[in-house]
């Protein structure tokens, strides 16, 4: 069975979540599901297989193309993880506001009302190191965009954005663009 139809009849839709009018789609179920959570690490893991321009740059170590893997909390903790210890690499994660002990350094995004501050150490990423950036939903892409210029903040090379499940009305990837989106199932 193909992996979007695993991860599509798993995920389970939550009407008036977490307020009147907004369908939350709630992935937990995919993750409980021991070999669909292996499935979906693996081809997280692997965004230079969905994309050529990944491709090429993960060409030059002929391996996985990122030296570290950065996670979005709190969902992309549970991903993040996983890919890395997969892949031989590190994870570190991007924090709500006010998590983060030391140094670090903050970006401001947009929430429906209102905005949000996520945070990264600033000694977690190194210039020139290459970077896989996880989460788990891709919807306005709010999040990850302010999670991708963290990291290039620090002077990371963002290689990809890969999710789980991308709603694509809600234009995520075009605003991510010209970085790379790999998504396991696009509705
Ligand atoms: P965005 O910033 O609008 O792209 O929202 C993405 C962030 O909100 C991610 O960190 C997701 O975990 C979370 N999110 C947004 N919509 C959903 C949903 O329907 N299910 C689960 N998480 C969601």
């Amino acid at each position: 069975v193909a992996l979007d139809e695993l991860i599509a009849g798993l995920t389970v839709d939550v009407p008036d979540h977490p307020e009147p009018g907004v369908v939350f789609r709630d992935l937990t179920p995919v993750f409980a599901d021991g070999p669909v959570f292996r499935r979906v690490v693996d081809a997280l893991a692997a965004p230079q297989l969905a994309d050529p321009r990944a491709a090429a740059l993960g060409a030059a170590d002929g391996g996985q193309g990122f030296d570290v893997v950065v996670g979005v909390e709190a969902r992309g903790f549970l991903l993040a993880a996983a890919v890395a210890l997969d892949a031989g690499v590190g994870v570190v994660p991007v924090r709500k506001a006010g998590k983060l002990p030391r140094e670090r350094i903050a970006a401001d995004y947009a929430l429906e009302y209102g905005t949000a501050t996520l945070e990264l150490h600033a000694d977690s990423v190194r210039p020139g190191q290459r970077v896989l950036v996880v989460d788990d939903v891709l919807a306005t892409g709010g999040t990850l965009e302010a999670a991708v210029a963290l990291v290039e903040q620090l002077g990371g090379v963002v290689t990809a954005v890969s999710v789980v499940v991308e709603l694509a009305a809600l234009g995520g990837r075009q605003r991510l663009a010209p970085h790379a989106v790999h998504a396991l199932w696009t509705t």
